[in-house]
């Protein structure tokens, strides 16, 4: 077996063994953990992993090969941030303030912000000014471990603003070592040149949808289907559009109100539904069932939740995490990252929350910061396991045991950073001298 990557010296590795789908139930609790391994990997791709006595006699070092020791550190695959909104201008500071003092968010819509005023904010801001911006937070996030995450649109609602968004998302697809998988939103808010014409501005969304195609912008389709934000007919015509055009389905689902957000997006076959904190038995009941037919090429409806969203707006109910896994629902997770509801983009915070707010084991937490959330963003099949053949996207820790990772919160714990074999971020040298 010949490779260019080695990484020795592993005291603990979290391989996240994959199957023909996301993680369910008891499955999510598999994290394939391996004592003293190696790991190698040649062009970006794992080729050998497992104990050392066991896999190295099979590892012939291309000339050139880089060999990385982990000092005895736990190690693991990079995680996935299955949903956030990165591309943005301005802050919301005024507004967080405002809710702290427990003004309602009526009184801060009407005081002109919420995500109209982030709307106003990004239309003015060159995409220049964005891309510089969404580049110093995808930094910060592949600084927490974060080597592969979906973006949204969402902030433009006319086509060129929107345009304008997802372009940027294009530009750091090429340029930056954390993987973007691209979400078209246009269905986030009704725009106030809109205001009392809802109907023309879901046909505005739809018209949207075949240029966007066209210039394969986007993978995913996503509508925020909530009270106050887009009605479940009203999703499911955009939904509808897009998969005519071949587009993956997203959902915000059931956040503020149950409206049947989920049971929609299970009905139509969408990659992923998020939010979830009213999400309905039957809701939970449809997740929980398996695709009929082939699984390695059936859609998983998963159930993607962000416990720090909820966390940061004061919320003493998050989503019903426990009563999804216990189901049998595949559960993701994913920070939000956003200016108004949740300005964190850490996994590891992440899942600290998931575990300490949403009762997950540390176990569940891991894998749906990883293999499930690559799921819910369509590339469980190559991102989110140590497993051969999957991407060498890896994470080096300061810490020997999984569960430091969320027990030990409010501090980074990641020291190094791999995509596809690559070192793409260090803390400090990974063995001192
Ligand atoms: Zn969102």
């Amino acid at each position: 077996m010949n490779a260019d990557f080695l990484i020795t010296n592993i005291g603990q590795l979290v391989v996240v063994p994959p199957g023909a789908g996301p993680k369910r139930g008891r499955e999510m609790r598999d994290l394939g953990i391996v004592r003293d391994a190696v790991l190698a990997a040649r062009d970006g791709v794992v080729v050998a992993v497992g104990p050392r006595d066991e896999v190295m006699p099979g590892v012939t070092l291309c000339p050139g090969a880089s060999v990385v020791d982990a000092g005895g550190r736990l190690v693991g695959p990079g995680f996935v941030d299955a949903h956030t909104h990165l591309v943005f201008a301005g802050w919301r500071h005024e507004e967080y303030a405002m809710r702290s003092e427990g003004r309602s968010y009526l009184e801060i819509a009407e005081q002109g912000g919420g995500i109209l005023s982030t709307v106003r904010a990004t239309r003015n801001a060159t995409l220049e000014e964005l891309e510089a911006r969404s580049r110093e937070f995808l930094d910060l996030m592949l600084a927490s471990g974060t080597t592969t995450a979906e973006t949204k649109s969402g902030y433009g609602l006319t086509f060129e603003d929107e345009v304008k968004q997802l372009e940027v998302v294009r530009r750091l697809k090429e340029h930056h070592p954390v993987s973007l998988v691209s979400t078209f939103l246009g269905a986030h808010a009704v725009p106030e040149e809109y205001k009392g014409q809802r109907e023309a501005y879901v046909g505005s969304v739809i018209g949207m949808l075949p240029e966007i195609r066209r210039l394969n912008l986007a993978e995913f389709v996503d509508v925020f289907c909530d009270a106050g934000a887009f009605t479940v007919p009203e999703t499911e015509r955009i939904l509808r559009a897009a998969g005519d055009l071949g587009f993956g389905l997203k959902v915000h689902a059931d956040e503020l109100e149950w409206t049947g957000a989920t049971e929609l997006a299970c009905r139509m076959g969408a990659t992923s539904c998020d939010h979830l904190l009213r999400v309905s038995d039957e809701g939970m009941d449809m997740l929980a069932r398996r695709p009929l037919g082939d699984e390695s090429t059936a859609t998983h409806t998963v159930a993607v939740l962000l416990p720090a969203t909820s966390v940061f707006l004061g919320k003493t109910r998050g989503a019903p995490a426990r009563a999804l896994i216990d189901r049998g629902a595949p559960v993701a997770l994913g920070t939000d990252f956003n200016p108004g509801t949740c300005t964190a983009l850490s996994m590891p915070l992440v899942m600290t929350l998931a575990c300490s707010v949403l009762h997950m084991s540390p176990e569940e937490a891991f894998t749906a910061a990883t293999l499930n959330a690559a799921w819910a963003v369509g590339l469980g099949d190559r991102v989110g396991s140590l497993e051969r053949g999957y991407e060498a996207d890896i994470v080096v820790f300061d810490a020997c045991d999984y569960r430091e990772i969320p027990y030990r919160f409010g501090w980074n714990p990641v020291s190094r950073v791999y995509k596809k074999g690559r070192e793409v971020w260090s803390k400090r040298p990974v063995v001192e001298d």
